[in-house]
């Protein structure tokens, strides 16, 4: 049998963060934990009700199309998609048919078909015998992406799917969380023949809310789809669900007849044209996309690919890390803009480690952080030139946390320093000397390890604030071998 070659498109819904719902002044809280508390008669559809599209959310879909190099449509309208459930109290959804706002584009190596608005709907629950309906989510803005079907393999929708979560975050277009359900994934699949044009029957996959889910969803139909058609079978058209427990998609409904939803131009809104929307000045607004910066910080500060990811994912980490860069930059008097790897090396750390540590601690967030970008260089700077130690440097880190002011202060204050002066270092290499007779005799004697006895000895006579580097010199060089 010929190889099969999976095909698969994705379908997207994210809820956009606006402060408002899509067509009435009802608060977009997807948090609200009353039933029924954002709700009026425009969003619970009462007759005679008028809807009104909401700028912001129409703002957000076209800067995501800006963002991904997509056609923004000159002019758009919206349309009523038409069916009956009981979380949709007007009957219809507002959405885009024919005329969708965006156009094409790519993103992470996979090409845009359409992005569109539409209303989302309520929810229901079920409570043993009784259905309950919440309608706080119906007519929350909601954007759809679909794919072209060009995506080629489960890994490569989880990559693309995470890279669009990342730039509607970067955007602020929506917080995508997938776990609150503001992000909704629906996967095409289908294999057909290689060397043959036409695609196989499609599956369609629904209501994926995990990025685990989207690839445990796409590799079982895969696996499924493979495992019929080498039988001599064939798929059925169908929607199917994803069983996480089971960690397998059954099957929901099948597909006769595309649904006729008797879309029609919404009568109550008129078309519109987008340039009323000023695009050249959302695109000059737009911040740096998560691939350019990417790019970027790879080149301006060849770092190993996992600590650029690490930037990349979180905007915030990115910024202090290039404020702090550019505060040592200005302190070194080289009047580069970079700074050596060593020291770039050692901020790093301490900021994915002891301050990204600190703030799971605290609960802290980088708005809430009191430690500023300028006050972390100079505490670099302040251990990479020896003044205070590195174990001191922790206490200082947590000081500064706690207080917010800057390293120099802290250090003054609480008598942290290093003691570095000479003659005061040299008494207490001499009392160790003397107190530590067979020490020194073994390292006479030609065992370097003792060497690092006497240095704990000392560093404990300074309370820590010793430089290990110094102490070392100065027992090597008095003690005779
Ligand atoms: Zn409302």
């Amino acid at each position: 049998m010929p190889e099969l070659v999976p095909t698969i498109g994705l379908e997207i819904h994210a809820e956009l963060s606006t402060a408002t719902k899509m067509f009435c002044d009802c608060r977009n809280d997807p948090d609200e934990k009353h039933a029924n508390e954002n709700t009026c008669p425009i969003c619970l559809g009462h007759p005679g009700a008028l809807p009104t599209p909401n700028r912001e959310a129409i703002e957000r879909v076209i800067k995501v199309g800006l963002a991904i190099g997509a056609k923004i449509n000159a002019r758009a309208k919206f349309d009523r998609k038409n069916y009956f459930y009981p979380d949709l109290p007007k009957g219809y959804q507002i959405s885009q048919y024919d005329e969708p706002i965006v156009l094409g584009g790519e993103l992470a190596g996979v090409d845009i078909t359409r992005i569109h608005l539409e209303e989302d709907v309520g929810r229901s629950q079920h409570v043993k015998d009784e259905t309950l309906i919440n309608f706080n989510r119906c007519s929350m803005p909601l954007m759809e992406l679909v794919t072209e079907p060009c995506v080629a393999s489960a890994e490569q929708a989880v990559a693309f799917a995470r890279e669009l979560q990342l730039l509607l975050r970067y955007l602020d277009a929506s917080d995508a969380d997938m776990e609150k359900g503001n992000m909704r994934i629906e996967a095409n699949v289908s294999l057909h023949e290689e060397g043959t044009k036409e695609f196989g029957t499609k599956v369609e996959v629904k209501n994926i809310n995990s990025f685990k889910a989207v690839y445990g969803a796409i590799e079982y139909e895969l696996k499924r789809q493979a495992e019929v058609l080498e039988k001599g079978e064939k798929v059925i058209q169908e929607t199917r669900g994803w069983d996480e427990n089971k960690q397998e998609t059954f099957s929901q409904r099948i597909k006769e007849d595309a649904h006729d939803y008797r879309y029609f131009p919404e009568p109550d809104i008129p078309p519109f044209e987008t340039n009323i929307f000023g695009l050249e000045d959302l695109k000059a607004k737009l911040p740096e996309p998560p691939n350019a910066k990417r790019e970027r910080l790879q080149k301006e500060f060849n770092l190993p690919e996992a600590q650029t990811e690490l930037l990349v994912q979180d905007r915030n980490l990115a910024g202090f890390f290039e404020n702090a860069v550019s505060e040592l930059a200005t302190m070194d008097t080289k009047e580069t803009s970079t700074i050596d790897s060593e020291t770039q090396g050692l901020l790093i750390n301490y900021l994915t480690s002891d301050i990204k540590g600190l703030m799971n601690e605290l609960g802290l967030s980088f708005e809430e952080l009191k430690i500023t970008p300028e006050h972390l260089a100079h505490l670099v700077s302040l251990i990479r030139s020896g003044v205070i130690g590195s174990r001191q440097a922790k206490d200082v880190l947590r000081l500064m946390a706690e207080s917010g002011d800057d390293p120099e202060t802290i250090i003054e204050r609480e008598g942290l320093k290093t003691v570095s002066d000479e003659g005061e270092v040299l008494k207490i290499i001499k009392e160790v000397i003397a107190e530590n007779e067979s020490a020194v005799s073994d390292y006479k004697q030609g065992k370097d390890a003792s060497i690092q006895f006497l240095l704990g000895k000392a560093m404990a006579k300074l309370k820590g604030r010793g430089n290990p580097v110094q102490l070392r010199e100065l027992f090597i060089a008095n003690i005779d071998r």
